[in-house]
């Protein structure tokens, strides 16, 4: 059975490890696609769950409680279809012992729940080895964010949360540049930064349209990104029980969470600061959904911590971007000329 997830929080290995299909919704073609147009004020990609809840009957799917929008949505699908939808409640915290546990607590209830839909207790043995898979395929997406083109790269990380799949293109033999950048030199393209939320298969035309207009993506930060990849351990730490390993991934997972609804979000700007010196990014692109008060919200925060000019760019209710959001990237690279 196929589990969709919307938030690259919740442990697709835990999932994997219980016999079940864990699919990053970021890859689902035309996941937006829709005939009604939204009421004021919801978020697309919310929206896009609660549909894809109710018009995939054979799948389960996991709200998690990253905004009010999602957590709101799931309240909206519950009623009509349990038991296939599961609300994982995310803590906003995370320097505190009492967030680890209640990570913790949830992937306890989420394996119930996993069970309940069909899936298997797993071992000791195939969550570890499951949770090293994982880790393996994340370091290389990592590593190849210095070197892969900004859209392989987001197709490459978009793929890994939808079926764990490391496909990425052959690495040039010889790189002048981090990021898969051309050499940044006078009138070269301007490297950017891409952050914010979900950044959806229809969206991918984004990189052609910065790079059209003299832009280039060194640093993609949005949902699937790499902010969801990290390179830190093998997984699971070695436990003699089932519970210690479990433990051991939700604790992997809380220590590397970098997102905006975490609070305090100092972790999100220390994340972000270290890779934009880094990569000498010159501007910001905020993407943000229309109703999406979290990363909308952000955008005074951002030019203030690293002085750098953000342009705020609207997801599509459905579909790719507009041509109206093409012609604020061309006027905001014209600034830098
Ligand atoms: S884009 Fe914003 S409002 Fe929409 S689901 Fe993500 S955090 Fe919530």
């Amino acid at each position: 059975m196929e589990v969709l997830l919307t938030s690259p929080w919740v442990p697709a290995e835990w999932i994997r490890a219980h016999g079940l299909e864990p699919r990053g919704v970021w890859y689902a073609g035309n996941f937006t696609d829709q005939s009604q147009p939204l009421a004021a004020g919801i978020c697309g990609f919310a929206n896009a769950a609660v549909r894809l809840a109710e018009e995939h009957v054979d799948a389960a799917v996991i709200f998690t409680t990253h905004c009010d929008q999602l957590r709101r949505g799931f309240d909206g699908v519950n009623v009509n279809s349990p038991p296939r939808v599961f609300l994982f409640n995310l803590p906003a915290t995370w320097q505190t012992p009492v967030a680890a546990i209640l990570f913790d607590a949830e992937m306890e209830r989420l394996g119930k729940f996993l069970l309940e839909i069909g899936g298997h207790s797993p071992s000791i043995e195939v969550l570890t080895q499951t949770a090293a898979e994982h880790a393996i395929a994340r370091k290389q997406l990592l590593d190849a964010a210095l070197w892969c083109p900004a859209r392989a790269f987001a197709e490459a990380a978009a793929r890994f949360h939808w079926d764990r799949a490391v496909c990425l293109p052959a690495e040039p033999p010889s790189r002048s540049t981090d990021s898969g950048a051309p050499a940044r030199q006078n009138g070269g393209p301007i490297p950017l930064a891409l952050v914010g939320g979900p950044l959806l298969r229809e969206h991918w035309t984004l990189f052609e349209t910065i790079a059209n207009a003299g832009g280039h993506v060194v640093l993609n930060a949005t949902e699937v990104g790499e902010r969801s990849l990290w390179a830190a351990s093998n997984g699971v730490v070695p436990s003699a029980t089932a519970a210690g390993a479990r433990q051991s991934l939700s604790r992997e997972y809380l220590a590397h969470c970098v997102d905006v609804f975490q609070r305090p979000n100092t972790r999100l700007y220390d994340w972000l600061g270290d890779r934009l010196a880094a990569r000498k990014v010159r501007g910001i692109v905020l993407w943000h959904y229309v109703g999406c008060d979290l990363w909308r919200a952000e955008a005074q925060s951002l030019r203030e911590a690293f002085g750098l000019p953000v342009l705020l760019l609207e997801a599509p209710e459905s579909g790719s971007v507009p041509l109206r959001e093409q012609g604020r990237v061309e006027a905001f690279l014209e600034a830098f000329r």
